[in-house]
């Protein structure tokens, strides 16, 4: 099969609804071209295709991964359409697709896509009407709800503006609104410890941007610690202006960032290949569980306290 017409990954995985059910949600990793915006911090054009997909590719690449075993049947309930990028980019999935995409997904209780705040607009309205009138037509009592996942990355005035995100938190705020005028949810993505930003500061800034992106009414934040492998930020590094998160300071800014949430706004932390933010491989896997409890139960615990007597093998203490 030709590789426009593969998505670059699938699975499905545990995640806790607003409604506070624990549901079982699909991700679709679909391939395509690589995001122009380029960040500083993203890996993810790591994935993408050279030359982007023509109509069609994509709706072949969610048939793949929608026949799959585990997805096929009763199955997921929410889907993530994650394309590395922007959704309602029209050179990274092509409009003329967005109907049978959303025909495709419409047996989802909630789709949730990423954007960028600049493109929040007539597209996504359309998209959303899409799935109603998708939804009508396969005879469902309800339409997917639409969720826009957008990046924050952070509210910490040093940095946002170094990221190469061009958004400011204006435009981040403008378009959350619109999001909300038109009834579509909003989840937004925070970094825990960016490229220029002191070590020390983390946890507070990822408290301070979680606070601020439910004051745009996100309804879930997902803590992203920074993973070093772009050479834009090995370069970083080197010039001693980026060093990866310890997973202490992973830990601190999901604590402080539930706490700010107090149940308005789910908070989640991402656990992707934690393992490399740990330095003592012992307590790793209770400080894993931890996080993953907190991700579904939305309440703070108590801190492991690992073999190595709580000095967690040398992460260094960050922050509050
Ligand atoms: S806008 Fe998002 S996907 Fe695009 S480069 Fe920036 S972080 Fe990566
Ligand atoms: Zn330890």
């Amino acid at each position: 099969m030709a590789v426009a017409r593969l998505p670059g990954g699938w699975h499905v995985e545990f995640e806790r609804a607003a409604s506070g059910e624990v549901v079982s949600v699909l991700t679709v990793f679909l391939a395509n071209r690589r995001c122009p915006w380029k960040c500083v911090f993203c890996d993810l054009w790591k994935h993408a295709l050279e030359d982007g997909v023509a109509p069609g590719d994509i709706p072949a690449q969610l048939d793949v991964a929608l026949s799959s075993g585990p997805v096929a049947g009763a199955g997921p309930i929410q889907a993530k359409l994650y394309n590395a990028g922007s959704f309602f980019d029209p050179r990274a999935i092509p409009v003329v697709d967005h109907p049978l995409i959303a025909a495709k997904v419409a047996r989802f209780q909630r789709v949730i896509v990423e954007c960028h705040p600049a493109l929040i607009g007539d597209r996504v309205w359309r998209f959303q009407e899409s799935l109603a009138e998708a939804a009508r037509i396969q005879g469902s009592e309800r339409a997917p709800e639409l969720e826009v996942a957008m990046g924050l990355e952070t509210v910490n005035p040093g940095v946002l503006p170094r990221l190469g995100k061009r958004v400011t938190l204006d435009g981040f705020s403008r378009a959350s609104e619109l999001l909300a005028r038109h009834g579509v949810a909003l989840r937004s993505f925070v970094l825990v410890q960016p490229p220029f930003e002191a070590p020390g500061e983390a946890v507070e800034w990822a408290r301070r941007s979680t606070e601020f992106a439910i004051g745009c009414g996100a309804t879930a934040v997902t803590l992203i610690p920074v993973r070093p492998g772009t050479p834009e930020l090995e370069a970083l590094a080197e010039a001693g202006i980026f060093s990866p998160p310890t997973l202490l300071t992973l830990e601190q800014a999901f604590d402080a960032s539930l706490g700010v949430a107090a149940g308005r706004c789910r908070v989640f932390a991402d656990l992707w290949d934690l393992g490399q933010f740990a330095s003592c491989p012992e307590c790793l896997a209770p400080r894993r569980a931890r996080l993953e409890r907190m991700n579904h139960g939305q309440h703070t615990e108590p801190r492991v306290v690992g073999a190595c007597a709580g000095g967690h093998g040398g992460d260094e203490p960050a922050g509050a």
